[in-house]
């Protein structure tokens, strides 16, 4: 129940004695018809209509009471059973105690009781065959019922009949608010509940959600459907039964004319209305309006518009949130685009990062001779005297330098030079095992490290690579060479103190030696 209930001002009254109940009729009705007059009167003065009932104004004392009378205890539970049927409660009984040739007093009570508990019931009699006490045990609550003599004064009845029937409106009115109380409560939880949840949730629950509000907003309203008017390019959404025809292609001045407080709200005020049975919120965000929420009732509305304003708060709030996940989708989709560039620059780096390896292997490379440069070999080299140093390692370091090259250069050319270097390359790569370093240390001279051999195949090794270029037929542009080179090599074994430069230096005396003895031979030291 969303509002107020009316005023019920129905009485039962059973007693078997037909004297008693025009007894009843005439007190009540009297009265009734005294109140009536009175009720015209007042009107007049008032100038307005005197059918007009105040249904839900508190009753001054005197109502006019809607009689039914029964002459026994059956006919009164088959009035009340007709009257339930109809949707209606009698909110008051007046009850005889005893009724000869059928149910009595208390028995009527309790089937009575059985359809409707809340009547509440009066209970006549002159006699005293049941104590108070006892009939007490009929109902559920001592202020349900009430217990006097006949004969009764009319002014007896008339208060008891002014007491109960207001006690019984008071008491449906107050199961209402708590009712339409605990029906907000239950709005605001769910809005607290769902203002978490929206942060968390993909747009298909949003819709669930904002469909969740709109049906607390319905209910709140006491209304059967109603709508969310969304006029910036975003479709309207129905809620509840969804009789609103055509709003979907709504134009502001169409809104006007049909839902002329919804246009109201929207476009001159910001804040809710409730007018009869119309109630309007805006969808705000600041002082901007989106839209409005917008429901129409069978009954007046009686609501407080700000309630209607903190419905519409969340529903923007789920809407604000659904376009930021749309955004926020939008923005992810970029940022992966972004990514995948990010993913192909890198790659491309990385290609060019092989470039740079090949550039440092091409530094690394005597381009002339495609041999290891002094530089490459210094770098090994260094790296195997370290390594020979911790184990103590035997090591062959040799230089070969050809003889009289400036004369190659001066008789043949430098072209023939250069032929007779790269032929030499190609030998020294020939004769070269996984484990020997060999490179081009400079102008026509050669280098070797040889590790993990004997020492008494040094001299061998040394006099085969010079053997090799003394034997090896030099022939550039039809024209024969005579090449040869000298040896000179520093065999040691590795020990602290030993460097690069040391080891060198020792094969370059070797060399020195070797071309000092006469050139084509090989010095060891
Ligand atoms: P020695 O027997 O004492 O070693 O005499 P040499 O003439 O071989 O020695 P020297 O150091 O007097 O001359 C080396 C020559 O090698 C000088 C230089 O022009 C030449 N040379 C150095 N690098 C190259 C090169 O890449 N190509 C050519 N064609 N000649 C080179
Ligand atoms: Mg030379
Ligand atoms: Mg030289």
């Amino acid at each position: 129940m969303i509002h107020e209930p009316d005023f019920n001002t129905s009485i039962l009254v059973v007693d078997d004695e037909e004297g008693i109940l025009e007894a009843y009729r005439n007190a009540l009705t009297a009265l009734s018809r005294a109140n009536e007059e009175l009720d015209d009167m007042v009107s007049r003065r008032r100038r307005r209509s005197p059918k007009q009932p105040a249904q839900t104004a508190a009753p001054r004392q005197g109502l006019s009471y809607q009689i039914f009378t029964a002459s026994s205890g059956e006919e009164a539970v088959d009035i009340v059973r007709q009257e339930l049927d109809a949707g209606r409660q009698i909110p008051v009984g007046f009850f005889d105690m005893a009724m000869p040739g059928g149910i009595d007093g208390p028995e009527t009570i309790k089937q009575i009781l059985k359809m409707d508990s809340q009547m509440l019931c009066a209970v006549v009699t002159a006699y005293t065959d049941r104590s108070p006490s006892q009939l007490g045990a009929l109902f559920s609550r001592q202020d349900d019922w009430l217990y006097f003599n006949k004969p009764f004064s009319t002014g007896e009845l008339e208060q008891t009949a002014y007491h109960l029937v207001t006690a019984w409106n008071q008491r449906r009115r107050e199961e209402s608010l708590i009712s339409n109380l605990e029906m907000m409560s239950n709005g605001l939880l769910y809005i607290l509940q769902t203002a978490q949840d929206v942060n968390r949730v993909p747009p298909m629950v949003l819709d669930n959600l904002l469909q969740g509000i709109l049906s607390h907003f319905l209910r709140l309203a006491g209304a059967k459907d109603g709508f969310v008017f969304l006029p910036h390019g975003d479709k309207p959404v129905h809620f509840g039964q969804g009789t609103f025809d055509g709003i979907d292609s709504l134009s502001a001045g169409e809104l006007r004319k049909r839902w002329g407080l919804a246009h109201e709200v929207m476009y001159k005020k910001s804040y809710a209305v409730v007018d009869g049975d119309t109630a309007v919120a805006p969808l705000r965000i600041g002082p901007e309006v989106l839209g409005v929420l917008f429901v129409q009732s069978d009954d007046p509305i009686k609501q407080d518009p700000k309630l209607f304003e903190i419905y519409a708060s969340q529903a923007v709030n789920m809407i604000q949130q659904s376009r930021l996940y749309a955004e926020v989708n939008v923005r992810n989709a970029e940022l992966s685009e972004k990514n995948q560039e990010l993913v192909d620059l890198l790659g491309k780096l990385t290609q060019s990062e092989n470039l740079k390896e090949q550039f440092e292997k091409l530094s690394y490379m005597d381009t002339l001779t495609a041999m290891p440069n002094r530089r490459y070999i210094e770098t090994t080299f260094g790296e195997e005297v370290e390594r020979g140093r911790r184990h103590g390692d035997f090591l062959a370091c040799l230089l070969i330098d050809i003889d009289h090259f400036k004369q190659i250069n001066d008789q043949y050319g430098h072209l023939a030079g250069d032929y007779v270097l790269q032929e030499i390359g190609k030998i020294f790569k020939s004769l070269k095992r996984p484990s020997d370093v060999i490179g081009r240390y400079g102008g026509e001279e050669f280098i070797m490290l040889y590790k993990g051999i004997q020492p008494k195949d040094i001299k061998m090794l040394c006099e085969r690579l010079r053997k090799s270029i003394e034997q090896h037929k030099f022939q550039f542009e039809g024209k024969d060479i005579d090449v040869t080179a000298s040896v000179g090599c520093a065999a040691l074994t590795l020990a602290a103190g030993d460097t690069v430069q040391s080891i060198v230096q020792k094969a370059d005396t070797a060399l020195y030696q070797a071309k000092e003895e006469g050139r084509n031979r090989t010095v060891v030291l």
